[in-house]
């Protein structure tokens, strides 16, 4: 019977909706702490207060923390004795859903107003398990199922009977035998009794890319089967994919595709740092396309955008592994390259580039031929720091540009 006590504490612990559970007369019998986290109000404002205009969907103002739009999600007890109903609502916050950061905490005080009886506790973590939002699963200490939410079903497209005694891994088809699932379960919870926010992204062949937060809690029962673990699981799959396009958007150009100058900063120190270690050079390698104006006004500026794309593909093609190669701006572009022992790789990727420049390159119906002129400079033979690098990669493609364009030159102090 305390199983269940225990259970149902550990459900609120868990999830991170809001819950209010309010009795026949619509009064607030308790309310969780995330409850009072999120819609800024005091316990003692709250409990025993009436609750009115109840939806499904309901807007409203609040006047400490301004236009909500919040998804209710109600479940009745009908108890036999005592009061006659209580209604559980698990509030969702769908005007910043992700912004609710406070897992729900429980408030032991106030539950313990609820679970008189253990089967009103056991009525009780049904109730919860199926209003909240969140996919919920629990299981044993051999990793098979013992409950699973109405919402795990509705989510996950698994079938209620293909779960129930299945071992986690096996559901929907080996679906969920993913190796960091496996990690949780059978490495990190043997050692700690909650672990949140661990981040799980799998390929389900059912609903595609997932990218979920697991928010486990291990309940340890003194009697009967050892342990059981519980399992919230929070969708974050659009707000991470968001997420990365706003970190790609903002680290490439959008013309090429290629990385852009922050990038390559980025890069570039991050090189210089691990050539520190290994004592490694780092090249650096400005290329600037020659006469590139006339191609534009020529041809036009669109013609122009094509050739600069054509280029970058085509150096991204002859670079290694952990080199980079970007677009700094206009019709330049740098080469990063790592891990170098002496100046002859360098060299003689330069003399790649400066012949792959020797084919003509088709722009939307135009055979262009460009070429183009290089600087290399090293860290940390010409500079400790990548201002001076380029500076100095710079003044070394201008003497290539003076010598005749269509080369390249290493920089020396002359
Ligand atoms: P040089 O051999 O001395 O480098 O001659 P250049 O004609 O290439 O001159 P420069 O490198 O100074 O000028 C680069 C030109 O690239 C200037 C600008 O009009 C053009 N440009 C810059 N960004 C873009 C772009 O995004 N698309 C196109 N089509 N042209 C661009
Ligand atoms: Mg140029």
């Amino acid at each position: 019977m305390t199983r269940t006590l225990e259970y149902a504490e550990s459900v609120i612990d868990t999830v991170r909706e809001p819950l209010i559970s309010l009795d026949q007369d619509l009064r607030v019998v308790s309310a969780s702490r995330s409850f009072y986290k999120v819609f800024k109000v005091k316990p003692e404002e709250t409990v025993g207060q009436l609750i009115y205009d109840l939806g499904n969907k309901v807007e409203h103002v609040f006047s400490t923390i301004g236009r909500r739009i919040m998804l209710l999600n109600a479940r009745q007890i009908i108890r036999e004795k005592g009061k006659e109903r209580i209604i559980l609502l698990a509030i969702e916050d769908i005007t910043a859903r992700k912004k609710i950061e406070a897992g729900l905490e429980k408030t032991r005080k106030e539950l313990a107003i609820i679970k008189k009886t253990a089967d009103e506790a056991s009525e009780f973590a049904e109730s919860i398990i199926n209003t909240v939002r969140e996919p919920l699963i629990s299981l044993d200490q051999d990793l098979r199922v013992v409950t699973v939410s109405r919402s795990f079903y509705d989510f996950f497209k698994v079938k209620p009977e293909e779960t129930v005694g299945q071992l986690i891994y096996d559901l929907g088809n080996k679906q969920w035998d993913i190796p960091k699932l496996r990690e949780l379960l059978e490495t990190i919870l043997p050692q700690h009794t909650t672990f949140d926010d661990y981040e799980v992204e799998h390929v389900f062949s059912t609903i595609g890319r997932r990218i979920m937060l697991l928010n486990a809690r291990q309940i340890i029962r003194k009697t009967g089967k050892e342990r059981i673990i519980l399992l919230a699981i929070e969708d974050i799959t659009t707000q991470k994919e968001m997420e990365r396009e706003i970190i790609r958007v903002a680290y490439h150009d959008h013309l090429t595709g290629l990385p852009n100058r922050m990038l390559l900063i980025d890069r570039f120190n991050m090189a210089m740092r691990q050539a520190e270690r290994n004592r490694t050079k780092v090249a650096l390698m400005m290329l600037d396309l020659d006469k590139f104006k006339e191609v534009n006004d020529t041809l036009g500026h669109h013609v122009g955008d094509i050739l600069l794309q054509s280029v970058a593909k085509n150096m991204t093609a002859i670079l290694r592994k952990g080199d980079t190669v970007g677009r700094f701006g206009g019709d330049e572009f740098v080469f990063v390259l790592s891990g170098q022992k002496n100046v002859q790789n360098a060299l003689a990727v330069a003399r790649k580039i400066i012949e792959i420049f020797q084919k003509a390159i088709v722009c939307d119906g135009h055979i262009v031929t460009i070429t183009s002129s290089i600087g290399i400079a090293y860290y940390p033979d010409n500079g400790a720091d990548i201002d001076t690098i380029l500076k100095k990669a710079d003044s070394a493609m201008y003497q290539a540009k003076q010598a005749g364009r269509n080369q390249y030159c290493l920089y020396n102090q002359d």
